[in-house]
This record gives C-alpha cells, structure tokens and sequence, in this order.
C-alpha cells in the first residue's frame, strides 16, 4: 500500500530510494523566483494524528526501510518539539533505519537553536539538503532567495558543527550572461567557506508559468547562458574551488548540459581536464530533449 500523497511531491535525486513522509505541505517562503515546485500549494503543517497514521501503515508495508525523507520544501519548519516526535517514532517504528533527511532552507537552519538543532540530530535528524543557488548577493537578490552569502554559510556552519550532513546546491546559470563571473565568483567563496559534503550543480530551466515574474523580479534584461558558456561557467566554478575538507562535488543533474562528478580536493585537476577535454568535443552535450529539473 502506497501513501496517498498530495502532489507535487518532490525529494533530491539521492533520495530516489527513500520512503517519504509529507509532514508539511508547499514551502513556507514559496518567493524564489526560479523556483515552481510548490506554487500550487499554500503551506501548511500536517497534524500528528495524520503523520502517525500513515507511519504505522508504511512501517508494516515497509518495516526494513533504511532511509527516510521528510517532504515537502522546508519540513525543517516545523517546530522543534514536533519534528523531534516525528522523528524518534520513525526510529521507533522502522527498527532499521539509518537516515532521516529534509530540506531545509538557511532560515530554517538559523531560526533554531544550536540546542535544538544538536537535540533534533540527536534524535536521528541526520542530513540536510539546502539550497545555495548562488554566493552572489546581487543574485541572491534579483531571484528573491531571501538570503544573502553571509548567511547561508552561516547556517552551513551552524548545521554542520552540530554534525548534520550537508547537501548544497547551486545552480548554473542564474545570472545569466551578464552576471555569469559574479555568480561564480560569489557562488564558489560560499563553498570554500562552508564546505558542505555534498555540492551539486543544477542547472537554471524556467518553467513557463514563472518566466515572467522571473524576468520581472530580475529586474534588467535576463540573457541566458547557452551550454558552453555553462560548461565555462562549470570549469570557472571548479577552478575556484579550494577546500581542504572533502567535498563530494556532482554536475550530473537532468538538467545540465555536461556531466562532471569528483571529490574536493583530490580531483580538482581531473574534473578541470575534463573539462577541457568536453569543450574539444562539444557532441558529448546532453540533448536538450533529454533534460529536465
Ligand atoms: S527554492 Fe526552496 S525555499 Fe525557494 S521557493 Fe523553492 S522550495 Fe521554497
């Protein structure tokens, strides 16, 4: 028996194998301008009656599950108290499990304690993934992000010093043309400050129903990069890419144009080689038709 989800339900692509629990519904900022995925919903909280019912369904349907993930945008909304009920029942209910994850956006992260974060990971809360898109304020802004550089590392740092997994992404081409070196630039001084496990590299695509207000919030004429100016956009970002951690660095998305995979710092050179290699061989381009967010 499956669960009887309210769609659209999205989860990160590493999570494909997971169980997934809506606790809340839509995303409690919803203002992103790139961003489509939860327009149709209002956000809202799920009740615990609900939740609970549909964890004591999925842990006899499914009682070997191993990973979890807690849906919808921003399940890191949720207060403390609650999640951490949520939570500690999972762990109850499913004797195997490993791994609970969610989104989570820098506010969230920084609108909690260090206690509570450190007592929500205590309770099994393991990883987070959250969403970069670009260490550029002047981006940060004209996409209406809600956040700026400063204070999505620090909420990178905040989550991780209390040991969360961090899972970040960004995304290629959100200055478009005219700001492609400042997206860059700013985009890879967030990740060498906070140096999260996990970095991947998405790629802009507008849906129809948003273009607009895109463009409009953007506020000067938007050029989009065309696929080598992203694979440079890739090659630049890469360059300036300097940790001495691990980071387990991933541009294979649907939606980009070249797919390039390697750890900080060891494979920098390789990624950088292939990449030269890529632009002497333009016809390894995933085909436009074959691309999707
Ligand atoms: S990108 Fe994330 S925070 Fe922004 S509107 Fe979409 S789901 Fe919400």
């Amino acid at each position: 028996m499956m669960l009887n989800y309210s769609y659209p339900l999205y989860r990160p692509p590493s999570e494909a194998d997971s169980l997934i629990f809506q606790v809340t519904l839509g995303c409690s900022f919803n203002e992103c301008s790139f961003c489509d995925m939860y327009r149709s919903k209002e956000y809202s909280e799920r009740p615990w009656e609900e939740v609970k019912a549909e964890i004591d369904i999925m842990s006899k349907t499914l009682p070997e599950t191993r990973r979890i993930f807690l849906a919808d945008g921003d399940a890191l909304n949720l207060e403390t108290d609650y999640m951490e009920k949520i939570v500690k029942y999972l762990y109850e209910k499913f004797p195997n499990l490993e791994r609970v994850s969610c989104y989570a956006m820098p506010m969230n992260v920084l609108k909690k304690t260090p206690e509570e974060l450190k007592s929500l990971r205590d309770s099994g809360l393991n990883m987070f993934y959250l969403g970069i898109e670009s260490g550029s304020d002047l981006i940060l802004k004209k996409v209406t992000k809600g956040a700026t550089a400063a204070t999505i590392i620090r909420a990178c740092k905040k989550a991780m010093d209390v040991g969360y997994i961090l899972s970040c992404m960004i995304i290629l081409g959100l200055g478009g043309k005219t700001h492609s070196k400042e997206h860059i630039r700013g985009t890879a001084e967030v990740i060498n400050a906070s140096a999260p496990h996990y970095v991947g590299a998405l790629t802009l695509y507008l849906e129809n129903g948003i273009k607009e207000e895109f463009k409009t919030k953007f506020g000067e004429p938007f050029i989009p990069v065309n696929d080598s100016e992203s694979l440079d956009e890739l090659e630049d970002l890469i360059g300036r890419i300097d940790v001495k951690n691990e980071v387990i660095f991933r541009a294979n998305h649907g939606s980009n144009a070249y797919t390039i995979k390697g750890t900080f710092p060891q494979d920098k050179q390789t990624m950088l080689d292939k990449i030269s290699w890529m632009k002497q061989h333009p016809e390894v381009v995933r085909p436009t038709g074959l691309r999707g967010f």
